[in-house]
């Protein structure tokens, strides 16, 4: 496209092959994202030497809740079925061993109920 002697050009970056994070095959597109909140924020930030629990993300995956679930079955997260799978996932920690988190919306209000991904 040619304005005034001026060449606009869409910016293209379709180089760069994005994977899901579930299934591993290439998204094309754009990616659904989904990111975790930090856990409950820890009184004591967390020191160098010790992992965050949780990556945050945003993890990527096409727009397939199969997707989403399949990533979360082989992190070993469980996943609340009273709440969607949303941009926007909350961990919740389990009294599990060995630690584990389940993941919810957060957007009910009544118990979690969570179940393998
Ligand atoms: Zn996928
Ligand atoms: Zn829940």
């Amino acid at each position: 496209m040619d304005i005034m002697g001026v060449t606009i050009r869409t910016i293209v970056n379709d180089n760069v092959a994005i994977r899901c994070d579930g299934c591993r095959e290439i998204i094309p597109g754009t990616p659904w994202r989904v990111n975790l909140l930090d856990t409950v924020a820890p009184e004591v930030a967390v020191g160098w030497a010790e992992s965050t629990p949780v990556n945050p993300g945003p993890h990527q995956f096409h727009s397939d809740v199969a997707c989403v679930r399949a990533w979360m079955a082989e992190k070993g997260y469980l996943f609340c079925r009273r709440g969607t799978v949303r941009d926007i996932m909350r961990p919740v920690p389990l009294p599990t061993e060995p630690a584990s988190f389940g993941l919810c919306d957060g957007i009910h209000r009544d118990d979690h109920e969570f179940v393998e991904a």
